[in-house]
Order: C-alpha cells, then structure tokens, then sequence
C-alpha cells in the first residue's frame, strides 16, 4: 500500500506542477501511515532521482525502453500501467497538467481504472483500506465537485499550484528501481520528434509579474503601453481571449482554462471583465491588481487591489511614476 507520484519531465527537466505533485504525495503517504515513492519515465530522466529523493521519495522507479527518448502518451501511459501492475501502488498521482492528464488518462484506460482529475483535495481520514473522496474543479473552474473513487488503485491528477511544493529529505536515501516496460509500435503512435526552443527568460506560467489585456485595451498596437509597464517590473504580458479572438496577440500569452494558468506574485489586469474561464487561469495569483473602467467586474470584486479608470490613463501614469522612482 504505496503512494505513486509520477514525474513529469521534458528530456530529463522536472516540471515545477511535479514538485508539488511529490509534495502532495509525500503528505498524503503520512497520512495513511505508508510509503511514498514516484516513477520517472525514460533514461533521460534517470539523472531527477536526487532532485525527487529530496521530497522524502523511498523509491525512484525508472522505467527504461529505448522507445523513451521523448514524451508520447501512449508509450508513458502505458509505462505508468506496467508498473502500477508490479506495484499495485494505492494511489497514482500525476500532474494536472496537459500532459499529466493525457498520461493518467492513458494508464487508466490501459488499466480499467477509474481516474479524477484536477483534484483540490484529498480525503484527511482516507487510510488506504477505503474508497479515496476527492474534491476537484469541474468545467473550467465553475464547479467543485466531491467524488469518491472506488478501485483498488486509485489514479488522480492534482490542479496545478494547489500544493505548495517543500522539500524534506526522507530518513534513509531514496531506493532506485529500474524496470524495463515492454512497449512495441502500438504506442508508438505520437511522439515529440522537434521542437522550438522558447528564447531564454521567464515565460508566462513561470514569471512573477504579469500585466494581462483584455478587449478594454482596443487593439494590437494599444497594447504597448503595457509592454512597457511589464518590461519596467521585469514581468512579461499576458491577455484575455478576447483579445487572442481578435488577433491582437498569441495565444501563447493568453492566461485562462483554455490559455495559460498562471501564479505569478503580482497581476496586473487591465480591461479584462474577469470571465470565470480567464479567472480559473489566474485566480493562484498571490496579488491582483485590476484596472477597469466598471467597478462592478467580476475582477475588480475578486481583486485585492482596483484602480476604477481608463487603462489607456491608469497605465501610462503607473510606468510613469515608477520610472520617476527608477530614475528613468
Ligand atoms: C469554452 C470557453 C473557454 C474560454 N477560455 C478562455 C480563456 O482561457 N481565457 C479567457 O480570457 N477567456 C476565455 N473564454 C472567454 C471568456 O468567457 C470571456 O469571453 C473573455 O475572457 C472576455 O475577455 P475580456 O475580459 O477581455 O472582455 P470583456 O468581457 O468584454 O471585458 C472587457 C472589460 O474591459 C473593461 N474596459 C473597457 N474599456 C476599458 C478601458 N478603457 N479602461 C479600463 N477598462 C476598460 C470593461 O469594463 C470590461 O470589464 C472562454 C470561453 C469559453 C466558452
């Protein structure tokens, strides 16, 4: 009776939803009085054993083929189902990432095991012996929903930036176990080939600053006063999907259920309503700052911080007074 966590890595590079993953499995492996261990997938990643030994992991599965150069949904769902069956682990968490989801998806299908996703909470009495209650964001973000999960091993993903990922080191060193998952072309079906390597910096999900548009802004080129307010706090620019609709900018900088989900310690959202599919994107901010012209926006009642005005005034005299401050 174990507590999987399972490792999301790009080519041996742990993902930071994974930290938090293996903090919430290392939580709930005490709490049922057992053992937490996680899984990496391909020998790239063989190198994160230390990295995870540090969550207080007692064992590091690898599962090596030489099919696992790369991430493909098939191959490592069906590596999380080779090694569910030799270790009939009582719960699976993965990340609640696109990623995470498809690969949890992938291992239950295999398995015929029921599995919930984007789970918030997990049960504070669950003991491992009973079905595992959950509480988990439904339809975008719109609903909590309390389920129980009745199977022998029960398969999760956790909402990303619920649990704030803590180190603490286990008291013996973590085990490695190295398993050889049998894969063969049938799940050879995607793979990542190539890629486009982002130019160097902080990206939207990551950074600690972010200045969103919304249709309040009114065009591409309205756009730049907020480029410069993102670029003076070291932060980068995000936006509603009104405003990838209407081509103003990508949808890499588009913060919501269909966008990015963000958790930056500030965010700056100017004329944006506050839709509850760009709020599930952005309400792990630790800050908010809203700057609409409505005082009654869903955002600006949600926000710790509004600035009821134009953007295209409010802004510009925000960069102005920290370039004042800055010297600029
Ligand atoms: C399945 C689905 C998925 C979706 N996914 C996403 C998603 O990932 N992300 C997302 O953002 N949306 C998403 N949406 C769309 C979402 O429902 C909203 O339509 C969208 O977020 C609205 O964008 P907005 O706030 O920019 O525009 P509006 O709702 O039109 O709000 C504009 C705001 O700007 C203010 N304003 C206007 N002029 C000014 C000014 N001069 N100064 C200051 N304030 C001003 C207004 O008061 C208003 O509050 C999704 C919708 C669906 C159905």
């Amino acid at each position: 009776m174990t507590v999987l966590a399972v490792v999301e890595h790009d080519r041996g590079t742990i993902t930071s939803a994974t930290l938090g993953v293996l903090t919430a499995a290392r939580n709930l492996a005490k709490q049922m009085n057992t053992k937490f261990e996680a899984l990496t997938i391909g020998a790239n990643a063989d190198r994160l054993s230390e990295t995870i030994a540090n969550f207080g992991a007692t064992t590091v599965h690898q599962a090596h083929n030489s099919m696992l150069t790369d991430f493909g949904p098939e191959a490592w769902g069906e590596s999380i189902a080779q090694v569910v069956r030799k270790t009939s682990p009582s719960v699976v968490i993965g990340t609640g990432t696109e990623r995470g989801h498809e690969i949890i998806a992938q291992a239950a299908a295999r398995l015929d095991l029921p599995a919930a996703m984007n789970c918030l909470e997990f049960d504070k009495d669950f003991n491992g012996s009973q079905p595992l209650k959950v509480v988990r964001t439904r339809w975008g973000g719109s609903l909590m929903e309390e389920s129980q999960i009745d199977a022998p091993t029960k398969l999760v993903t956790l909402a990303n930036h619920v649990v704030e990922p803590r180190e603490e080191l286990a008291t013996a060193p973590a085990t490695v176990s190295t398993i050889d998952v049998q894969l063969d072309e049938s799940v050879a079906q995607s793979f990542v080939q190539d890629r486009v390597e982002r130019v160097a910096g902080v990206t939207l999900a990551t950074s600690p600053v972010v200045v969103s548009g919304g249709r309040g802004v009114g065009s591409a080129e309205a756009f730049a006063p907020l480029e410069e307010l993102a670029s003076l706090l070291n932060g980068v620019v995000g936006c509603s999907r009104a405003v990838t609709n209407n081509g103003w900018r990508n949808h890499t900088d588009q913060v919501g259920q269909t966008g990015t989900r963000i958790a930056p310690d500030i965010y700056i959202a100017c004329g944006i309503s506050g839709a509850i599919q760009h709020w599930v994107g952005a309400m792990a901010s630790k800050n908010i700052l809203a700057i609409n012209t409505d005082a009654q926006a869903n955002i600006v009642t949600k926000a710790g911080y509004a600035v009821i005005g134009d953007l295209h005034k409010v802004v510009p005299a925000i960069s102005a007074e920290i370039r004042r401050r800055q010297n600029k």
